[in-house]
């Protein structure tokens, strides 16, 4: 019996241990995680995105996502010249947002890097001084933080094509790791399988895509490179002053050339719809130069008519595509590949057409399109404002001229036909992060996607 007693005691003892060892076992490890944050210094508006990603797994496809987008209030940097000390608190808004959000013991090893784009392009063509001294105020700032800052530039327009297309493919899960015994030929689909990148900025936009069986003509546009173990041969422009505020100062700057009488009779606006313009604001890009004329009034009124045809017409006058050096031109002299396959288009892409409900595969045929389009754009801006009250007027007044645009520069300016234009997916966000450069970038400065081979260019030193 005393036997029994101690075995059964014995069994409890166990019990008891085997309890113990379960419950530190599964105990949860405290999170191994890192974190990055990246600006993106736009024409209009300034975001600041946070990533995270398992450390031990960084390498991996597909494991970084984004965790939180905070939006700095205001314009974007080029536009604080004239106030410049006001940048460094409205930036310093949603620095103070990724203190909160990174654990305070990350700080020290969260990379951070800001990269301005066209807005600051452009005003280092007008003024290269007035931009260096808006990107030593974003330094500053920058560097004022508890995070390990990386350095803040004006990023060419060839890197934003590129860490868009990147970004896009990388959160689409279009980079298979695939280990090389079982990859038996892997040049089989050099980039067939990847999504074209279309991306609308306020004052750029890119397109970037591996072109299907045809060279690169143009080495400016040509991209080589190599990405968890296959090559890549890529495609990319940015058309500088084509991004979409950018396009209506062109569009303006055309049109009223010939209104001698100081009204600008436009049909990409509503019937209804009167806005003022100053003639000084509209010759202050470089964009509008080729425009410029001596006008006789300084001010003019913008009359809406609400007409799609008309502002097609007018829109694609903004294309020149009488002379070519290759074989075949987007427009403005550009080489331009046949675009074929699929394409995911974001940013101002996909705002305007999801305003316009018009990011569905069901409503989103060509004729469709413009059927849609043709149908906002005749309604009064009395109707507009009334339907959507709460949207901000200034975008609710440029959705017409926005829409009819987009339309315009997919098949006047990139050639998408009835048939291309059926694989063109608008996305806003993929798998909970938002499609842009952004995250490219940060892939590529922090080397976390492999390449294999040293003998390609990193995508810093274009
Ligand atoms: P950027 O600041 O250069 O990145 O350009 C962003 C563009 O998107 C600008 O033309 C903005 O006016 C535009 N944008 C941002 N949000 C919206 C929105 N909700 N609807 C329409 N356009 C937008």
């Amino acid at each position: 019996r005393n036997i029994l007693a101690i075995l059964g005691f014995s069994c409890i003892i166990a019990v008891i241990a085997l309890i113990a060892v379960g419950l530190t076992q599964n105990k949860p490890l405290p999170e191994n995680v890192n974190y990055g944050i990246v600006l993106d210094a736009g024409s209009s508006h300034t975001s600041l995105y946070i990533y995270k990603w398992p450390a031990e797994k960084q390498n991996d496809t597909g494991v970084v996502h984004q965790v939180e987008e905070c939006k700095v209030k205001g314009p974007g940097i080029s536009k604080y010249v004239q106030n410049i000390n006001e940048l460094h608190s409205v930036l310093n808004e949603c620095m103070e947002r990724a203190r909160d959000v990174i654990p305070r013991l990350q700080h020290q090893g969260t990379p951070v890097y800001l990269g301005a784009t066209a807005g600051m392009r452009l005003l280092r063509m007008e003024n290269e001084q007035l931009a260096d001294r808006v990107m030593a105020v974003v330094m500053k700032c920058l560097s004022n933080q508890p995070f390990d800052f990386r350095g803040a530039r004006i990023i060419t327009g060839q890197e934003e094509g590129a860490y868009g297309w990147i970004t896009i493919n990388y959160l689409l899960g279009k980079f298979v790791q695939k280990s090389s015994w079982l990859n038996l030929n892997p040049e089989e689909d050099n980039g067939q399988g990847t999504y074209g990148a279309l991306d609308l900025g306020g004052a750029s936009t890119q397109i970037t895509f591996v072109p299907q069986n045809q060279t690169i003509e143009s080495p400016a546009n040509a991209l080589q490179f190599r990405l968890y173990g296959k090559d890549y041969s890529v495609y990319t422009h940015s058309f500088l002053c084509y991004g979409k505020d950018q396009a209506l100062w062109q569009k303006l700057a055309k049109d009223i050339q010939v209104a001698s009488n100081g009204i600008l009779r436009d049909p990409c606006f509503h019937a209804g719809y009167q806005k003022v313009v100053n003639v000084s604001d509209l010759y202050k890009t470089p964009c509008t130069k080729k425009f410029e004329k001596t006008l006789p009034f300084h001010q003019f009124e913008i009359q809406g008519i609400g007409d799609y045809q008309q502002c097609q017409q007018s829109i694609f006058e903004l294309f020149n595509t009488s002379y070519c050096p290759y074989s075949q031109c987007a427009f403005d002299g550009i080489f331009l590949p046949e675009v074929r396959g699929n394409f995911g288009a974001f940013s101002a892409f996909y705002f305007v057409m999801n305003f316009l409900n018009l990011t569905s595969e069901k409503v989103s045929s060509q004729e469709k399109v413009i059927e849609m389009m043709g149908n906002f754009c005749s309604k009064s801006w009395e109707e507009i404002k009334k339907s959507f009250a709460g949207v901000k007027e200034k975008y609710l007044s440029e959705y017409c001229f926005s829409g009819t645009y987009i339309v315009s520069l997919f098949r006047r300016g990139y050639h998408f036909t009835a048939n291309s234009w059926e694989h063109v997916h608008f996305m806003g966000k993929i798998q909970g992060s938002d499609a842009g450069w952004t995250l490219g970038y940060m892939l590529n400065l922090t080397n976390m996607i492999p390449a294999e081979t040293p003998a390609s260019r990193p995508l810093s030193h274009f």
